[in-house]
């Protein structure tokens, strides 16, 4: 099975394999063209050629894996181990949001009030109005003084303008301005991301923040504006970290962007780190961007330090890379450091809520850039051509396109340009990213609702280990928040390789989840679908509890005896 599959196989390789998911197809010659650059083109299962001819997402196939797993054969209480949605969310940001909701519209009724309607807030005087009417015996209201104090104390703000500038988001009867972000509110979340990204390296105070509607837009447009703005154009190369997160797979395909990605692998033999080898294809000039999620997904772990080094010698051999760290899972680390603390000038860091305070509805991320960097001076270098083209585009928006910084074009790109003065974050969603940092920050270092977290993942990940007989990694880089499994070495360490043998020839990947969700109930996900290697399984420990996961290696257990007791019948 293990054997490379010729364009002309595929054909044959889609005749044997069930049909039923094929309904999303976004097939393209250039998409396939394009990702068979990868590193598993040599030994491309059934499974895997099938995917990616079609450019199905693991995300795509687990869905239909979850319909199977409703009415599944067994009559089991489905396990959904799938998708990474946590199960628990952060309260005290969301208490703080409704009672601070409150107060801002006392304050609008406080220059108008008639039946339902209400006025504009009143700057004057606002932070003593905010002090008498908090009551420091209820905990919402403690918090909130510990918050606007910490930020007149400790960020240097004026007390009136802080209160009122929340005042005005949450209430959310102005647009968004400045367009990419509110004035208190990047300095608030700068300093959050310091206290929990950087590692104790100073950054806040260098650094813009563009707040976007979750991870996903930030990467949205991060693509486009790149590709907009010429700092990628087709045929330009482009490395990945894999497996990764699908989108990272599918954006630069689907999109026409006409990029060519390399992979620099990771895998289980070396931790899930980068090895020296991988690394070393950053070092060519013709490479212009690196994209990474760390801690990975689906692996869940952090480069190592030894890794952050190395890639800062790299950066130095070709020093207009653009590298871009989806740093999600950053918290799920102790004492993590992004890449964008070590190689500021060439990173552009993205980050989401959405994980650890269980805010996937609401679509709260952001991109941060240093306020010196490569993209900036790559946009000063285009050629004249380019220069003038895009100067007048951005004229409609800016008096000064040529220096319009990087970030601010993706707040403009982000409207097509045309509508730059209607673009940003939703104001109620800034200010509620400004609450959820503020929990972390007033507590000067000790989050302990982070290390609720991650406790919470961590002891669930090693249940799981412990049911299916594994051996669990204890590393500082392991984030716990997903693992993958390679299924044919679980067979081979709990029965035999011969039996594992047999399964890869009679079972594919796919077919086995199949199985698994319409058999046992439970939804896992498809790792070559990341580009993760075939065998693989993405199991997620934060959308079930400690119990479900011992459960869920019982089913997967019971599905494995079932497919050994037709190994020997044959
Ligand atoms: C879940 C996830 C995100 C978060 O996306 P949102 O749009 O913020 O929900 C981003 N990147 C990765 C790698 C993720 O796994």
């Amino acid at each position: 099975m293990k054997k490379y599959i010729k364009p002309a196989g595929l054909a044959l390789a889609f005749a044997i394999v069930s049909i039923s998911f094929f309904a999303c197809s976004r097939a393209n010659d250039d998409s396939l063209k394009l990702r068979n650059v990868g590193k598993y083109e040599q030994t491309m299962t059934k499974d895997a050629a099938v995917q990616m001819e079609k450019e199905i997402g693991a995300f795509e196939i687990t869905a239909e894996q979850r319909e199977l797993a409703k009415e599944n054969i067994g009559g089991y209480k489905v396990i959904d181990a799938g998708r990474g949605n946590p199960n628990w969310i952060n309260t005290k940001a969301r208490f703080a949001f409704t009672r601070f909701m409150n107060f801002a519209l006392s304050e609008c009724q406080r220059t108008l009030n008639n039946g339902d309607m209400a006025g504009h807030a009143d700057k004057s005087g606002i932070g003593e109005r905010f002090d008498k009417s908090m009551n420091p015996a209820d905990k919402t209201d403690a918090f909130l003084i510990k918050a606007i104090d910490y930020c007149v104390k400790n960020l240097n703000m004026n007390k009136d303008e802080i209160v009122y500038e929340l005042v005005c988001g949450i209430i959310g009867d102005f647009y968004p301005s400045p367009s990419r972000c509110l004035k208190n509110t990047e300095v608030i979340l700068n300093h959050y991301l310091e206290s929990v990204l950087y590692n104790g390296k100073k950054l806040a105070d260098q650094t813009y923040v563009l707040p976007t509607e979750g991870g996903s837009a930030a990467m949205c447009y991060i693509f486009h504006t790149l590709s907009h703005n010429k700092l990628l154009k087709p045929g330009d190369k482009i490395a990945i970290a894999t497996p990764i997160f699908t989108p990272y797979l599918q954006i630069p395909s689907v999109n026409n962007y006409g990029l060519v990605s390399i992979d620099v692998a990771s895998e289980d033999k070396t931790n899930w780190d980068i090895s020296d080898k991988e690394l070393a294809k950053l070092e060519s000039k013709e490479i212009k961007a690196f994209f990474l999620v760390n801690p990975s997904n689906p692996a869940s772990h952090a480069l190592s330090d030894a890794t952050l080094k190395k890639l800062e010698e790299v950066v130095k051999k070709n020093p207009d890379l653009i590298i871009l760290t989806d740093d999600v899972y950053g918290t799920f680390v102790n004492s993590f450091e992004t890449v964008y603390a070590r190689i500021p000038y060439n990173t552009i860091l993205v980050y989401s809520y959405s994980k650890l305070y269980g805010a996937t509805g609401w679509r709260i991320g952001l991109i941060a850039t240093n306020k010196d960097n490569v993209m900036d001076k790559l946009l000063a270098r285009l050629p004249a051509k380019d220069k003038n083209e895009l100067n007048k585009e951005y004229s409609i928006v800016t008096a000064e396109p040529e220096s319009m910084k990087f970030i601010d074009r993706v707040a403009a790109d982000s409207r097509s340009i045309g509508l730059y003065h209607t673009s940003g974050l939703s104001t109620p969603s800034q200010v509620f990213m400004s609450l959820i940092a503020l929990t972390n920050l007033v507590e000067g270092g000790k989050d302990l609702y982070i290390e609720q977290s991650n406790e919470l993942v961590r002891q669930r990940y090693i249940t799981l280990m412990s049911e299916l007989h594994l051996e669990a990694d204890a590393s500082d880089e392991n984030a716990s928040y997903y693992t993958l499994i390679n299924v044919n070495d679980l067979i081979k360490r709990n029965y035999d390789e011969k039996f594992a043998s047999w399964k890869i020839a009679n079972k594919t990947d796919i077919q086995f989840l199949n199985d698994l969700a319409k058999k046992k109930g439970v939804v896992l996900m498809y790792g070559p679908g990341f580009d993760a290697q075939p065998g693989t399984v993405r199991i997620s420990l934060a959308n079930n509890n400690e119990e479900d996961y011992k459960e869920l290696a019982r089913r997967l257990f019971e599905l494995l005896d079932e497919y050994h007791k037709e190994y020997i019948a044959q």
